[in-house]
Formats: structure tokens, C-alpha cells, sequence
């Protein structure tokens, strides 16, 4: 995607009040620089220590996301300068980021990502979880963690209803979780779904935060 083409996506976005992770795993440090010199300063990771190598690489102003499965042992190399984890699906994860957090003297913002697709293997915390997860004990006590909402993944197909189902259903999902968890709380309100295939639907069906990799950078390896 060229600068022109960059800044419509952008314009397109903001005016829906929707921010753009551009998705920049896989891809060279040269071209987020000129994605960053176009104006763009969010991306988007799948890897802990890739993240990291290009996190000393690029300019500091850079608020880097974590979208893929992270394993605890990872966490580390990502704690000190993360801005979002997307992708937290365990109490087990979720202990080592304000283990982490603690140690960097941080608090670090996460996403609890929800399992909304018809496919087994995507990941994400079921309904049930999620609950029993916010009211453990184990949840209560941490204090280097702050919750700022959900992201989900929908199904990998064509079919435009089952992929407008499972944003609905996160959005719904969001809205009960808020109410039961977070009623006070101004800070979790954000919804990450849509990637480059599907992301007006997900607009459409409340995110407020998309995902696009290969629309911007073009198709990955
Ligand atoms: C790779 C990835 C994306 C971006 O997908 P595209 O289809 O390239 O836009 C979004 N979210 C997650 C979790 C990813 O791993």
C-alpha cells in the first residue's frame, strides 16, 4: 500500500472512531519505517522477540501490540515497553504479565482475547472462563494489570453472515462483561476485531480496533 493509500485507510478509520493496528509481523524493519514516515506509529506483532528486535530498531514513539499467542516464558522480552497485549487467553499468562509488570514497574494493558469461531483451533477464553477468570482470587490481587477490553478472531471463510455472528457475538459478549466487571471502569472499553478481510463488517458490528496486516504491507510468506 502506497502513502496515499495508507492515509485513506486512516481517514476511513478515524472517522468511525476506529484506531488501525497495522499488522507488521514478518515484514522488515525498512518497510514499517516508511509505513511510519507515511504517519502510521501503532503496529502490531505475533512474535515476542521480533517485536523486541524491531522495537530497537524503529523509533521510540512507536506504540508496539502484541496480537499472537504469547507464551509466558516470552513475556519478558516484550514487559518493559509493550503498549497493548491483544492476545491474553489464561490466569496463567495473565499472572506472568504482572509478575513482569512488577519488575518493570509498569502497568501493562491487556486485551482477554475470546474464542468466537466456529474452528476449534483458534484460540480464546470461552464465556465461562473469562468469568471465572475476572473473579478469581488470583485476578483480584494482581496490580500491574489493566484490562481495557476483548478481541476475537472470527471464523476463516467467505461467508459474510457467520463472520457478522461472531462479531455480534463478541460485541454482545463486551457489553455483558462491562456491565458485570467493569461498570466503573472508563478504561475497558475497547473491542480488537476485523483483520484485512473482514474489517468494515467488524466495524459495523462495534470494534474499535482493527487488525490489518497483509492490506497494507501485502501478502505475507
Ligand atoms: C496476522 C494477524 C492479523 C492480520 O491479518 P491480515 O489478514 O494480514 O490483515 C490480525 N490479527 C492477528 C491476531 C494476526 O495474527
Amino acid at each position: 500500500m502506497n502513502t496515499a493509500g495508507l492515509h485513506s485507510l486512516i481517514d476511513e478509520l478515524k472517522q468511525q472512531n476506529v484506531q488501525l493496528i497495522a499488522i507488521s509481523k514478518t515484514k522488515p524493519a525498512e518497510l514499517i519505517r516508511e509505513m511510519y514516515e507515511a504517519g502510521q506509529r501503532v503496529f502490531g506483532e505475533n512474535r515476542a522477540q521480533e517485536m523486541a528486535g524491531k522495537h530497537e530498531e524503529l523509533p521510540t514513539d512507536i506504540e508496539w501490540h502484541m496480537v499472537g499467542r504469547l507464551q509466558s516464558n516470552k513475556v519478558k522480552y516484550i514487559a518493559p515497553f509493550v503498549h497493548l497485549i491483544h492476545s491474553v487467553d489464561s490466569l496463567k499468562l495473565l499472572k506472568e504479565i504482572d509478575r513482569q509488570g512488577a519488575r518493570n514497574n509498569r502497568i501493562i494493558s491487556c486485551l482477554l482475547q475470546v474464542h468466537i469461531a466456529k474452528e476449534e483451533t483458534k484460540a480464546g477464553l470461552y464465556e465461562n472462563e473469562l468469568k471465572e477468570l475476572l473473579q478469581s482470587d488470583d485476578y483480584r490481587s494482581f496490580e500491574f494489570i489493566a484490562i481495557r477490553g476483548l478481541m476475537g478472531m472470527a471464523t476463516f471463510t467467505n461467508d459474510e453472515n457467520i463472520m457478522r455472528q461472531e462479531f455480534s457475538e463478541l460485541s454482545n459478549m463486551f457489553s455483558s462483561i462491562k456491565n458485570d466487571f467493569f461498570k466503573e471502569d472508563l478504561k475497558f472499553k475497547e473491542i480488537s476485531m476485523g483483520m484485512s478481510s473482514d474489517y468494515k463488517i467488524a466495524i459495523e458490528e462495534g470494534s474499535t480496533m482493527v487488525r490489518i496486516g497483509t492490506m497494507i504491507f501485502g501478502a505475507r510468506n
